[in-house]
């Protein structure tokens, strides 16, 4: 595939183009803290594609219906006992951070959920693959820091621009729409006003430095201009060691003001956590009686374990009763294998050795770059075969995405060249409910990621990556 948009353009041209679509990115926000010069004060553009990327229809399409039924499904998983524990069964053995987690889930869960409702804001993110005609397949599904939803819609309003710009006016019509900031942030605004009470605040859970920050401010700034009766204050777990503590009613102060909702865009690594004392503030918040965005039930539902476990055929059937409801999340899974020491997992490690190509190897964990691709697959295999910790990875097949043709923009980079690219669609979802109901299920907007095809990953603050927007084809 090529790039559906086509420019003529000579490189002064180019170049006066994309200075111009870096100072609109600038005037409009989508920036980002610098990892390798780091200065708070400092804002650089987050890296974005020139042009917006062609993207199927139909599957952009099945991807934006098929969210409201993961948003369903993904509740229900969480809410099943018996079925988290047994599938994390082998992990939390050799898994210290899936462990820590599930620990604190199953004290919550004895003592008994103090508030009974979870948030859920979440990705779930998709590559086209090749092989079947370029038809989606989840990548995975992020239930806890789902990120780039306050950034999203300004790259799609950027391409909507240089469009224009081009002279290609009548081609906005294919930049679909993207509400993402709003959506993600009335679904806090929701899970605030079920608090019921207007002195209640919102709890931000923050990395001490966080590079990402206009993307977490526009949802802040956003909730303010809907409601301006909320306030939002940010603190990372470090922080709440000492700030943070439970009243006589479960209830969660900080600083002695009430949190209604705690929005966790950090604890999601091993690193958020430096001692036991981050723990225990996450037990803490677990404990309370503020709506948590993950829950630790949602938060463990989102791990590569469980979606490795919902992939196996039957097991969708325990949370979805609407067989047509299945069929349509059944088709966006790709096989992925557990590594147990049984019959079927010596089968996982004997098909990876033998087609590295056709597999991903990942770990438990989140925020890229854990991953293991290729000819490295055989060698992690090799080193762990006849050890417990391969029943922490999970074996998934390959998707393959088609490629494309575009330029990318990023700070430093002068030397405009076409360069070859594939993306991975991201679509946002809001979900909150009770155990046994749902009371809020949306789909809300989306992100294209798009990476340089000779990556395997393209974590966007580590440079690898970028954002753009579809363009509907
Ligand atoms: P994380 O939680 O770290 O983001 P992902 O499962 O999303 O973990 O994997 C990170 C990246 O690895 C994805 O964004 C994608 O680029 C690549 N990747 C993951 N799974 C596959 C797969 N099955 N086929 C091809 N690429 C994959
Ligand atoms: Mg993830
Ligand atoms: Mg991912």
């Amino acid at each position: 595939m090529q790039s559906c948009i086509d420019v003529n353009l000579s490189n002064s041209q180019l170049k006066n183009l994309a200075q111009m679509a870096k100072d609109w990115i600038i005037m409009h926000g989508a920036g980002m803290r610098s990892k390798n010069n780091f200065n708070e004060d400092q804002i650089q553009i987050v890296p974005f594609l020139l042009l917006p990327s062609c993207y199927p229809r139909k599957e952009f399409e099945s991807a934006k219906e098929v969210q409201i039924l993961l948003n369903e499904l993904m509740h229900n998983v969480a809410h099943d006992y018996d079925f988290l524990t047994n599938t994390l069964k082998n992990t939390i053995e050799v898994d210290t951070f899936t462990s820590k987690l599930f620990n604190i889930y199953q004290l919550v869960h004895s003592e008994g959920f103090i508030q009974p409702i979870s948030l859920g804001l979440i990705r779930s993110d998709y590559l086209l693959h090749k092989d079947i005609g370029n038809k989606i397949k989840q990548v995975e599904v992020n239930m806890i820091a789902s990120s780039f939803g306050g950034l999203a819609p300004i790259i799609s309003e950027y391409h909507k621009f240089i469009l224009t710009e081009l002279g290609y006016k009548d081609k906005v019509k294919n930049i679909p729409e993207n509400n993402a900031t709003l959506g993600l942030s009335n679904g806090l605004i929701e899970a605030w006003k079920m608090y019921n009470n207007k002195k209640a605040i919102i709890l931000f859970i923050v990395e001490d430095i966080t590079y990402n920050i206009l993307d977490q401010r526009a949802i802040e700034f956003k909730i303010y201009d809907l409601n301006s009766e909320i306030k939002i204050i940010r603190r990372s777990l470090t922080e709440l060691i000492m700030q943070a503590r439970l009243g006589s009613d479960k209830e969660l102060f900080v600083d002695d003001i009430e949190v209604a909702v705690i929005y966790y865009r950090s604890g999601y690594q091993l690193e958020a956590y430096p001692s036991e004392n981050e723990w225990n503030v996450r037990l803490l918040l677990e404990r309370s009686r503020a709506i948590k965005c993950p829950s630790i039930q949602y938060h463990l539902a989102g791990t590569k374990k469980i979606q490795q476990e919902l992939s196996i055929p039957g097991v969708l059937e325990k949370f979805i009763s609407d067989s047509n409801k299945i069929i349509k999340i059944r088709q966006i899974f790709m096989g992925i294998y557990a590594l147990d020491f049984n019959e079927d997992g010596e089968k996982a490690i004997a098909m990876g050795l033998k087609n590295s190509h056709n597999y991903v190897l990942k770990p438990q964990r989140e925020g890229g770059g854990n991953n293991i691709y290729n000819d490295k697959i055989k060698d992690q295999l090799e080193v762990m075969k006849h050890s417990k910790d391969r029943t922490a990875w999970i074996l998934m097949e390959r998707i393959y995405p088609p490629i494309l043709k575009n330029y990318l923009i990023h700070t430093g980079n002068n030397d405009l060249k076409i360069q070859e690219f594939n993306s991975e669609l991201g679509v946002y979802g809001v979900v909150m409910g009770y155990k046994s109901r749902i009371i809020h299920n949306t789909q809300v907007g989306h992100i294209l990621r798009t990476k340089l095809s000779s990556a395997n990953e393209g974590g966007i603050i580590f440079g690898f990556g970028a954002l753009d927007s579809p363009y509907i084809v």
